[in-house]
Protein backbone atom coordinates (compact mmCIF):
# COMPACT_ATOMS: atom_id res chain seq x y z
CA UNK A 1 0.00 0.00 0.00
CA UNK A 2 1.75 3.39 -1.23
CA UNK A 3 0.20 5.86 0.91
CA UNK A 4 1.57 4.12 4.05
CA UNK A 5 4.99 5.24 3.59
CA UNK A 6 7.55 3.58 5.48
CA UNK A 7 8.77 6.08 8.46
CA UNK A 8 12.44 6.44 8.24
CA UNK A 9 14.55 5.10 11.42
CA UNK A 10 17.12 7.42 11.83
CA UNK A 11 19.84 7.23 14.12
CA UNK A 12 18.24 9.32 16.66
CA UNK A 13 15.24 8.93 16.82
CA UNK A 14 12.58 10.83 18.11
CA UNK A 15 10.00 8.65 20.02
CA UNK A 16 6.79 10.09 18.02
CA UNK A 17 8.47 9.28 14.78
CA UNK A 18 8.99 5.66 16.40
CA UNK A 19 5.07 5.67 17.39
CA UNK A 20 4.20 6.20 14.07
CA UNK A 21 6.73 3.78 12.20
CA UNK A 22 4.86 0.86 14.84
CA UNK A 23 1.39 2.80 13.74
CA UNK A 24 2.23 2.24 10.18
CA UNK A 25 3.18 -1.19 11.02
CA UNK A 26 0.42 -2.13 12.67
CA UNK A 27 -1.81 -0.49 9.91
CA UNK A 28 -0.12 -2.58 7.16
CA UNK A 29 -0.93 -5.71 9.07
CA UNK A 30 -4.21 -5.00 9.67
CA UNK A 31 -5.17 -3.83 5.56
CA UNK A 32 -6.14 -0.59 6.74
CA UNK A 33 -7.27 1.00 3.17
CA UNK A 34 -6.36 4.56 2.21
CA UNK A 35 -9.47 6.32 3.50
CA UNK A 36 -9.26 4.67 7.13
CA UNK A 37 -5.47 5.46 7.18
CA UNK A 38 -6.10 8.82 6.67
CA UNK A 39 -9.14 8.94 9.48
CA UNK A 40 -6.84 7.79 12.12
CA UNK A 41 -3.65 9.68 11.14
CA UNK A 42 -5.20 12.91 10.90
CA UNK A 43 -6.30 14.81 14.11
CA UNK A 44 -10.64 15.74 14.65
CA UNK A 45 -9.42 19.20 15.70
CA UNK A 46 -6.42 21.75 16.08
CA UNK A 47 -7.27 24.59 18.15
CA UNK A 48 -4.03 27.20 18.74
CA UNK A 49 -4.78 30.19 20.64
CA UNK A 50 -2.97 33.51 22.39
CA UNK A 51 -3.16 33.93 26.05
CA UNK A 52 -2.45 37.72 27.16
CA UNK A 53 -1.52 37.26 30.60
CA UNK A 54 -0.34 40.69 33.09
CA UNK A 55 2.77 39.27 34.44
CA UNK A 56 3.98 40.51 37.70
CA UNK A 57 6.11 43.05 36.16
CA UNK A 58 3.03 44.98 35.74
CA UNK A 59 3.86 44.05 31.43
CA UNK A 60 1.39 42.07 29.38
CA UNK A 61 2.99 39.39 27.91
CA UNK A 62 1.16 36.73 25.04
CA UNK A 63 1.66 32.92 25.59
CA UNK A 64 0.76 30.57 22.61
CA UNK A 65 -1.80 27.48 23.62
CA UNK A 66 -2.59 24.28 22.17
CA UNK A 67 -5.41 21.98 21.95
CA UNK A 68 -5.50 18.70 19.11
CA UNK A 69 -8.60 16.64 19.82
CA UNK A 70 -6.94 13.66 17.49
CA UNK A 71 -10.16 11.25 17.91
CA UNK A 72 -13.55 11.17 19.42
CA UNK A 73 -14.68 8.37 17.68
CA UNK A 74 -14.35 5.87 20.61
CA UNK A 75 -15.58 8.76 23.25
CA UNK A 76 -14.88 12.33 24.41
CA UNK A 77 -11.08 12.94 23.91
CA UNK A 78 -8.59 12.36 26.68
CA UNK A 79 -5.39 13.61 27.26
CA UNK A 80 -3.18 16.18 29.76
CA UNK A 81 -1.84 19.61 29.53
CA UNK A 82 2.10 20.00 29.10
CA UNK A 83 3.82 23.48 30.37
CA UNK A 84 6.95 23.43 28.17
CA UNK A 85 9.25 26.03 26.76
CA UNK A 86 9.54 23.28 23.87
CA UNK A 87 5.83 22.62 23.29
CA UNK A 88 4.55 23.42 19.76
CA UNK A 89 1.78 21.74 17.56
CA UNK A 90 3.76 19.18 15.98
CA UNK A 91 4.54 17.91 19.09
CA UNK A 92 1.11 18.30 20.90
CA UNK A 93 -0.29 16.66 17.57
CA UNK A 94 1.43 12.85 17.94
CA UNK A 95 1.28 13.34 21.95
CA UNK A 96 -2.68 13.35 21.15
CA UNK A 97 -2.53 10.46 18.69
CA UNK A 98 -0.29 8.37 21.29
CA UNK A 99 -3.45 8.69 23.36
CA UNK A 100 -5.95 7.47 21.54
CA UNK A 101 -4.05 4.48 21.16
CA UNK A 102 -3.59 4.18 24.71
CA UNK A 103 -7.35 4.69 25.33
CA UNK A 104 -8.43 2.16 22.96
CA UNK A 105 -5.76 -0.53 24.11
CA UNK A 106 -7.41 -0.79 27.47
CA UNK A 107 -10.44 -0.37 26.09
CA UNK A 108 -11.76 3.18 27.87
CA UNK A 109 -14.67 4.69 26.31
CA UNK A 110 -12.29 7.86 25.31
CA UNK A 111 -10.72 9.20 22.04
CA UNK A 112 -7.47 10.84 21.97
CA UNK A 113 -6.07 14.38 23.32
CA UNK A 114 -3.25 16.46 24.31
CA UNK A 115 -2.85 20.41 24.89
CA UNK A 116 0.21 22.24 25.98
CA UNK A 117 1.56 26.26 26.59
CA UNK A 118 4.83 27.20 25.37
CA UNK A 119 6.15 28.85 28.35
CA UNK A 120 8.61 28.14 31.43
CA UNK A 121 6.65 27.36 34.79
CA UNK A 122 9.98 27.22 36.35
CA UNK A 123 10.02 30.50 35.77
CA UNK A 124 6.64 31.99 36.33
CA UNK A 125 4.84 32.91 39.80
CA UNK A 126 1.72 30.87 41.34
CA UNK A 127 0.02 34.08 40.20
CA UNK A 128 1.20 34.35 36.66
CA UNK A 129 0.72 30.30 36.28
CA UNK A 130 -2.94 30.55 37.51
CA UNK A 131 -3.96 33.69 35.30
CA UNK A 132 -2.17 31.73 32.22
CA UNK A 133 -4.49 28.55 32.98
CA UNK A 134 -7.12 31.08 33.47
CA UNK A 135 -6.94 32.62 30.49
CA UNK A 136 -6.18 29.46 28.44
CA UNK A 137 -9.17 27.66 30.44
CA UNK A 138 -11.68 30.48 29.17
CA UNK A 139 -10.04 30.34 25.61
CA UNK A 140 -10.72 26.35 25.50
CA UNK A 141 -14.36 26.93 26.47
CA UNK A 142 -15.82 25.26 23.47
CA UNK A 143 -13.63 22.69 23.49
CA UNK A 144 -13.33 20.96 27.06
CA UNK A 145 -16.34 19.57 28.43
CA UNK A 146 -17.17 16.24 30.42
CA UNK A 147 -18.97 15.13 27.02
CA UNK A 148 -16.13 16.41 24.78
CA UNK A 149 -12.73 16.83 26.07
CA UNK A 150 -11.33 16.02 29.27
CA UNK A 151 -8.23 17.64 29.70
CA UNK A 152 -5.43 16.07 32.87
CA UNK A 153 -1.95 16.83 33.98
CA UNK A 154 1.34 16.65 31.81
CA UNK A 155 4.88 17.67 32.55
CA UNK A 156 4.66 21.29 33.87
CA UNK A 157 1.03 20.81 35.24
CA UNK A 158 -0.41 19.03 38.23
CA UNK A 159 -3.78 18.78 40.44
CA UNK A 160 -2.94 23.24 41.54
CA UNK A 161 -3.21 23.30 37.23
CA UNK A 162 -6.81 20.90 37.27
CA UNK A 163 -8.47 22.94 40.01
CA UNK A 164 -7.51 26.50 38.42
CA UNK A 165 -8.90 24.81 35.29
CA UNK A 166 -11.72 23.33 36.58
CA UNK A 167 -12.92 26.52 38.78
CA UNK A 168 -12.28 28.71 35.66
CA UNK A 169 -14.51 26.43 33.31
CA UNK A 170 -17.47 26.20 36.05
CA UNK A 171 -17.22 29.55 36.96
CA UNK A 172 -18.05 30.26 32.84
CA UNK A 173 -20.82 27.59 33.05
CA UNK A 174 -22.42 28.83 36.38
CA UNK A 175 -22.18 25.68 38.19
CA UNK A 176 -19.29 23.38 39.40
CA UNK A 177 -18.72 20.84 36.43
CA UNK A 178 -15.54 18.62 38.39
CA UNK A 179 -15.61 15.89 35.29
CA UNK A 180 -14.72 18.85 32.88
CA UNK A 181 -10.90 17.46 34.14
CA UNK A 182 -9.16 15.00 35.75
CA UNK A 183 -5.88 14.78 38.38
CA UNK A 184 -7.55 17.64 40.48
CA UNK A 185 -6.60 17.16 44.07
CA UNK A 186 -8.75 14.82 46.75
CA UNK A 187 -11.02 17.44 48.09
CA UNK A 188 -12.56 18.74 44.50
CA UNK A 189 -13.14 15.22 43.15
CA UNK A 190 -9.94 13.98 42.52
CA UNK A 191 -9.75 10.33 42.97
CA UNK A 192 -8.29 7.99 45.71
CA UNK A 193 -5.14 5.34 43.93
CA UNK A 194 -4.08 7.67 40.74
CA UNK A 195 -0.47 8.84 42.37
CA UNK A 196 0.12 5.14 42.29
CA UNK A 197 -1.44 4.23 39.50
CA UNK A 198 0.92 4.18 36.38
CA UNK A 199 3.42 2.31 38.89
CA UNK A 200 0.55 -0.33 39.72
CA UNK A 201 -0.28 -0.64 36.10
CA UNK A 202 3.42 -1.24 35.30
CA UNK A 203 3.32 -4.07 38.46
CA UNK A 204 0.08 -5.81 37.31
CA UNK A 205 1.76 -5.87 33.66
CA UNK A 206 4.93 -7.35 34.76
CA UNK A 207 3.28 -10.52 37.19
CA UNK A 208 1.16 -10.64 33.42
CA UNK A 209 4.49 -11.35 32.48
CA UNK A 210 6.25 -13.24 34.39
CA UNK A 211 3.53 -15.84 34.38
CA UNK A 212 4.10 -16.14 30.26
CA UNK A 213 7.66 -16.89 30.76
CA UNK A 214 6.53 -18.81 33.81
CA UNK A 215 8.76 -17.08 36.18
CA UNK A 216 8.40 -17.74 39.44
CA UNK A 217 8.26 -13.61 41.28
CA UNK A 218 9.80 -15.02 44.03
CA UNK A 219 13.14 -15.94 42.08
CA UNK A 220 12.82 -12.89 40.08
CA UNK A 221 14.94 -9.84 39.90
CA UNK A 222 14.36 -6.60 38.93
CA UNK A 223 15.70 -3.18 37.95
CA UNK A 224 14.01 0.02 37.91
CA UNK A 225 15.51 3.35 36.02
CA UNK A 226 13.28 6.41 37.29
CA UNK A 227 12.54 6.83 40.67
CA UNK A 228 9.68 9.43 40.72
CA UNK A 229 6.26 8.84 40.55
CA UNK A 230 5.91 5.77 38.26
CA UNK A 231 9.51 3.96 38.79
CA UNK A 232 9.15 4.48 42.40
CA UNK A 233 5.77 2.95 43.00
CA UNK A 234 6.33 -0.12 40.44
CA UNK A 235 9.66 -1.00 42.73
CA UNK A 236 7.67 -0.76 45.70
CA UNK A 237 4.14 -2.65 44.44
CA UNK A 238 6.97 -5.13 42.89
CA UNK A 239 9.05 -5.22 46.27
CA UNK A 240 5.86 -6.02 48.46
CA UNK A 241 5.63 -8.89 46.18
CA UNK A 242 8.05 -10.81 46.10
CA UNK A 243 10.32 -9.72 43.48
CA UNK A 244 14.05 -8.71 44.38
CA UNK A 245 14.28 -4.90 42.68
CA UNK A 246 17.63 -5.04 42.43
CA UNK A 247 18.65 -1.88 41.06
CA UNK A 248 17.25 1.83 41.21
CA UNK A 249 18.02 4.84 39.63
CA UNK A 250 17.31 8.59 39.08
CA UNK A 251 19.21 12.11 38.30
CA UNK A 252 21.63 11.71 41.07
CA UNK A 253 22.63 8.12 39.78
CA UNK A 254 21.75 4.20 39.78
CA UNK A 255 22.26 2.35 43.04
CA UNK A 256 22.77 -1.88 42.63
CA UNK A 257 22.59 -4.10 45.66
CA UNK A 258 22.64 -8.04 44.73
CA UNK A 259 20.39 -8.87 47.38
CA UNK A 260 17.96 -6.22 46.94
CA UNK A 261 17.36 -2.83 47.45
CA UNK A 262 15.09 -1.89 50.84
CA UNK A 263 12.23 0.00 49.11
CA UNK A 264 11.36 1.40 51.86
CA UNK A 265 14.56 2.77 52.84
CA UNK A 266 15.15 4.13 49.17
CA UNK A 267 11.32 6.12 49.66
CA UNK A 268 12.45 7.65 53.27
CA UNK A 269 15.79 8.78 51.74
CA UNK A 270 13.21 10.27 49.19
CA UNK A 271 11.18 12.03 51.42
CA UNK A 272 13.81 13.56 53.42
CA UNK A 273 16.15 14.61 50.37
CA UNK A 274 13.99 16.33 48.32
CA UNK A 275 12.56 13.79 46.05
CA UNK A 276 15.87 12.46 45.49
CA UNK A 277 18.19 9.16 45.50
CA UNK A 278 21.66 11.48 46.22
CA UNK A 279 23.63 9.68 49.18
CA UNK A 280 21.08 6.49 49.32
CA UNK A 281 23.43 4.12 50.75
CA UNK A 282 21.88 0.92 50.48
CA UNK A 283 23.36 0.03 47.21
CA UNK A 284 26.59 0.19 45.76
CA UNK A 285 26.75 3.30 42.64
CA UNK A 286 27.04 1.74 39.26
CA UNK A 287 27.50 3.50 35.69
CA UNK A 288 23.70 4.62 35.10
CA UNK A 289 23.60 3.33 31.87
CA UNK A 290 25.01 0.01 33.21
CA UNK A 291 21.51 -0.19 34.91
CA UNK A 292 19.51 -1.43 31.46
CA UNK A 293 22.30 -4.22 30.76
CA UNK A 294 22.18 -5.94 34.16
CA UNK A 295 21.07 -9.41 33.93
CA UNK A 296 17.91 -9.01 35.84
CA UNK A 297 14.69 -11.07 34.86
CA UNK A 298 12.31 -7.86 34.33
CA UNK A 299 13.80 -4.42 33.55
CA UNK A 300 11.14 -1.36 33.63
CA UNK A 301 12.54 2.04 32.59
CA UNK A 302 10.56 4.52 33.65
CA UNK A 303 12.70 7.91 33.31
CA UNK A 304 12.25 9.53 30.22
CA UNK A 305 12.02 8.22 26.39
CA UNK A 306 14.81 6.71 23.81
CA UNK A 307 17.32 5.16 26.63
CA UNK A 308 16.66 1.54 24.94
CA UNK A 309 18.64 2.46 21.45
CA UNK A 310 21.11 1.40 19.09
CA UNK A 311 24.17 1.84 21.26
CA UNK A 312 22.55 -1.02 23.91
CA UNK A 313 20.27 -2.70 22.02
CA UNK A 314 22.66 -6.12 21.87
CA UNK A 315 23.70 -5.84 25.67
CA UNK A 316 20.31 -6.11 26.91
CA UNK A 317 20.13 -9.03 28.96
CA UNK A 318 16.55 -8.85 30.83
CA UNK A 319 13.59 -11.70 29.69
CA UNK A 320 11.34 -9.05 30.28
CA UNK A 321 10.93 -4.91 29.73
CA UNK A 322 7.87 -3.68 31.34
CA UNK A 323 7.96 0.14 30.04
CA UNK A 324 6.86 2.26 32.09
CA UNK A 325 7.85 5.70 30.12
CA UNK A 326 6.91 6.65 27.26
CA UNK A 327 8.73 5.45 24.44
CA UNK A 328 11.93 4.50 25.92
CA UNK A 329 12.61 2.46 23.44
CA UNK A 330 13.42 3.31 19.64
CA UNK A 331 12.29 1.98 17.00
CA UNK A 332 15.30 0.66 16.23
CA UNK A 333 15.90 -1.66 18.56
CA UNK A 334 12.70 -3.34 18.80
CA UNK A 335 13.70 -5.90 15.56
CA UNK A 336 16.99 -6.53 18.43
CA UNK A 337 15.20 -7.00 21.12
CA UNK A 338 12.45 -9.20 19.40
CA UNK A 339 15.31 -11.66 17.88
CA UNK A 340 16.67 -12.04 21.87
CA UNK A 341 13.24 -13.28 22.63
CA UNK A 342 12.83 -10.86 24.93
CA UNK A 343 9.03 -10.33 25.72
CA UNK A 344 8.30 -6.28 25.93
CA UNK A 345 5.14 -4.65 27.21
CA UNK A 346 5.05 -1.37 25.13
CA UNK A 347 4.32 1.54 26.56
CA UNK A 348 0.94 2.18 25.19
CA UNK A 349 -0.54 -1.22 27.49
CA UNK A 350 2.51 -0.71 30.09
CA UNK A 351 1.76 2.63 31.65
CA UNK A 352 -2.13 2.79 30.68
CA UNK A 353 -2.82 2.36 34.60
CA UNK A 354 -2.63 6.16 34.99
CA UNK A 355 -5.47 6.88 32.38
CA UNK A 356 -7.21 4.03 33.66
CA UNK A 357 -7.56 5.55 36.97
CA UNK A 358 -8.31 8.84 35.21
CA UNK A 359 -11.19 7.38 33.35
CA UNK A 360 -12.59 6.44 37.60
CA UNK A 361 -12.37 9.84 38.34
CA UNK A 362 -14.61 11.18 36.04
CA UNK A 363 -16.86 8.06 36.02
CA UNK A 364 -17.58 9.10 40.44
CA UNK A 365 -17.66 12.72 39.32
CA UNK A 366 -20.34 11.90 36.88
CA UNK A 367 -22.13 9.43 39.37
CA UNK A 368 -21.41 12.35 42.32
CA UNK A 369 -20.00 9.56 44.47
CA UNK A 370 -16.73 7.95 45.70
CA UNK A 371 -15.18 4.66 45.43
CA UNK A 372 -13.02 2.66 48.07
CA UNK A 373 -10.13 2.35 47.55
CA UNK A 374 -10.46 -1.43 47.29
CA UNK A 375 -12.49 -1.04 44.40
CA UNK A 376 -10.31 1.26 42.20
CA UNK A 377 -7.63 -1.09 42.84
CA UNK A 378 -9.69 -4.01 41.79
CA UNK A 379 -11.04 -2.67 38.45
CA UNK A 380 -8.01 -1.15 37.15
CA UNK A 381 -6.04 -4.13 37.99
CA UNK A 382 -8.82 -5.90 35.99
CA UNK A 383 -8.59 -3.47 32.69
CA UNK A 384 -5.08 -3.60 32.96
CA UNK A 385 -4.77 -7.33 33.15
CA UNK A 386 -7.87 -8.07 30.45
CA UNK A 387 -5.63 -5.48 28.05
CA UNK A 388 -2.51 -7.49 28.43
CA UNK A 389 -3.63 -10.99 27.91
CA UNK A 390 -6.05 -9.37 24.77
CA UNK A 391 -2.53 -7.86 23.49
CA UNK A 392 -0.65 -11.11 23.96
CA UNK A 393 -3.36 -13.00 22.20
CA UNK A 394 -3.00 -11.07 19.35
CA UNK A 395 1.32 -11.28 19.47
CA UNK A 396 0.32 -14.79 19.48
CA UNK A 397 -2.13 -14.54 16.34
CA UNK A 398 -0.86 -12.11 14.27
CA UNK A 399 3.02 -13.59 14.90
CA UNK A 400 4.06 -9.90 15.88
CA UNK A 401 5.56 -8.36 18.87
CA UNK A 402 3.53 -7.38 21.83
CA UNK A 403 4.29 -3.62 20.68
CA UNK A 404 2.62 -3.99 17.15
CA UNK A 405 0.15 -6.48 18.45
CA UNK A 406 -1.17 -3.43 21.18
CA UNK A 407 -1.43 -1.00 17.89
CA UNK A 408 -3.05 -3.50 16.00
CA UNK A 409 -5.39 -4.01 19.25
CA UNK A 410 -6.29 -0.20 19.41
CA UNK A 411 -6.20 0.46 15.63
CA UNK A 412 -8.84 -2.59 15.23
CA UNK A 413 -10.76 -0.95 17.91
CA UNK A 414 -11.08 2.52 16.49
CA UNK A 415 -11.53 1.69 13.15
CA UNK A 416 -14.08 -0.92 13.71
CA UNK A 417 -15.96 1.74 15.94
CA UNK A 418 -15.71 3.90 13.08
CA UNK A 419 -17.34 1.68 10.16
CA UNK A 420 -20.25 1.45 12.27
CA UNK A 421 -21.02 5.32 13.20
CA UNK A 422 -19.27 7.10 10.58
CA UNK A 423 -18.13 10.02 11.65
CA UNK A 424 -20.10 13.10 12.76
P1 LIG B 1 8.80 11.95 37.46
O1 LIG B 1 9.28 13.29 37.10
O2 LIG B 1 7.95 11.77 38.69
O3 LIG B 1 10.04 10.94 37.62
C1 LIG B 1 11.05 10.78 36.66
C2 LIG B 1 12.20 10.04 37.35
O4 LIG B 1 13.19 9.72 36.38
C3 LIG B 1 12.92 10.86 38.41
O5 LIG B 1 13.30 10.00 39.46
C4 LIG B 1 14.17 11.37 37.68
O6 LIG B 1 15.23 11.66 38.58
C5 LIG B 1 14.45 10.17 36.84
N1 LIG B 1 15.31 10.42 35.68
C6 LIG B 1 15.24 11.42 34.77
N2 LIG B 1 16.21 11.29 33.86
C7 LIG B 1 16.89 10.18 34.20
C8 LIG B 1 18.01 9.50 33.66
N3 LIG B 1 18.61 9.97 32.57
N4 LIG B 1 18.44 8.37 34.26
C9 LIG B 1 17.82 7.88 35.36
N5 LIG B 1 16.77 8.49 35.92
C10 LIG B 1 16.31 9.62 35.35
O7 LIG B 1 8.04 11.41 36.17
P2 LIG B 1 6.98 10.24 36.07
O8 LIG B 1 5.61 10.81 36.20
O9 LIG B 1 7.38 9.12 36.95
O10 LIG B 1 7.14 9.83 34.54
C11 LIG B 1 8.20 9.01 34.08
C12 LIG B 1 7.89 8.53 32.68
O11 LIG B 1 6.64 7.85 32.68
C13 LIG B 1 7.74 9.63 31.61
O12 LIG B 1 8.18 9.10 30.38
C14 LIG B 1 6.24 9.86 31.57
O13 LIG B 1 5.83 10.40 30.33
C15 LIG B 1 5.75 8.45 31.74
N6 LIG B 1 4.37 8.33 32.20
C16 LIG B 1 3.98 8.82 33.40
C17 LIG B 1 2.67 8.66 33.84
C18 LIG B 1 2.21 9.13 35.19
O14 LIG B 1 1.07 8.82 35.56
N7 LIG B 1 3.02 9.82 35.97
C19 LIG B 1 1.74 8.00 33.02
C20 LIG B 1 2.17 7.50 31.77
C21 LIG B 1 3.49 7.67 31.40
Amino acid sequence: MSYIEPAPIKDKENPLDSMMSRFDEAARLLGIDEEMYNILKIPARQVIVGIPITMDSGRIKVFEGYRVIHSNILGPSKGGIRYDPDVNLNEVKALAAWMTWKCAVVDIPYGGAKGGIACNPREMSAGELERLTRGYTLAMLDVFGPDRDIPAPDMGTGPREMAWLMDEYSRAKGMTINAVVTGKPLVLGGSLGRMEATGRGVMVCAFAGMEKLRINPYKATCAVQGFGNVGSHAAMLLHERGVNVVAVSDMSGAYYNENGIDIEAALRHLDANNRSLEGFTGGEKIPPASLLTLPVDILVPAAKEDVIVEENMHKIQARMIVEGANGPTAAVADKVINEKGILAVPDILANAGGVSVSYFEWVQNRLGYKWTYERIQRRSDRIMRDAFERVYETSLQYKVSMRIAAYIVAIDKVARTYTFRGGY
